[in-house]
């Protein structure tokens, strides 16, 4: 079967049998494969330092029925500070978890791959609770599944004050049309949410939010994703554990 070589992030690592492991690579011009790598947990294995979470790498990848195989990989970087810092780690694994969920198998998305190089090199210079809050936000979008932040999903009206927010509908709705399910949608967050949204990795500015704008798009992104997904993400158990630590 054929042999290709891929520019790829590990985006999920899961150990497997004696000394295996299970991925799931996200590749610049192949998008998301699921791969197995035979043996890479014998520190002998020339592939024992590449098959790590995050991992920038070129692989080459035999195609199989379901799972692709890992024949050889060589480094092209490695994200120092989601090794190092286990803060960074856990909302490193937020984003990476979440675009496993978000990128559908074999659909290539350059876009998508460009700007997760962009925000786990983030993670070096800012804040990684904002870096993955404004990561999530962006992935939605990025995923054609972002809910109107700015506008009424009703009437369309460009939102100047308070409002009110319903996942459920798709998002903001003006005092005029609001419904009885709708939580409120406070200035501040919108304001928040639609900087997050527009964040440029490039040049990103230096944020000061008030804590209850941050707890207020946490929640409403964790809430949205749980009703998405059907279920929690499992790297929100890990930036709750580092958090209490
Ligand atoms: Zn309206």
């Amino acid at each position: 079967m054929a042999q290709y070589t891929t520019e790829a992030i590990v985006l999920r690592v899961k150990n497997w049998g004696e000394a295996d492991k299970m991925l799931q690579f996200f590749s610049r011009d192949r998008g998301r494969i699921p791969a197995v790598a035979f043996g890479c947990r014998r520190p002998k294995s020339p592939l024992a330092g590449g098959m790590q979470l995050f991992n920038h790498l070129d692989v080459t990848l035999q195609q199989g029925d379901r799972l692709a195989t890992v024949r050889q990989c060589s480094l092209r970087d490695r994200f120092r500070k989601l090794d190092e810092d286990l803060t960074a780690m856990a909302y490193g694994s937020f984003v990476a978890e979440l675009a496993v969920e978000l990128a559908p198998e074999g659909q290539p998305q350059p876009e998508l791959f460009d700007r997760l190089l962009a925000i786990f090199s983030a993670f070096a210079r800012h804040n990684a609770r904002l870096i993955a809050l404004a990561a999530g936000y962006q992935l939605l979008e990025l995923a054609g599944l972002q809910l109107n932040y700015a506008q009424c999903t009703h009437c369309g009206k460009k939102l100047a004050g308070d409002a009110w927010f319903d996942a459920a509908e798709g998002g903001a709705f003006c005092p005029d049309c609001h419904t009885a399910a709708g939580i409120p949608y406070l200035v501040g967050q919108r304001e928040f949410i639609c900087r997050l949204a527009a964040l440029d990795w490039a040049a990103p500015p230096q944020f000061s939010v008030k804590k209850a704008a941050l707890l207020a798009a946490e929640n409403l992104l964790l809430t949205y994703l749980r009703n998405l997904f059907g279920h929690d993400l499992k790297s929100l158990r890990f930036i709750r554990m580092t958090s209490s630590l």
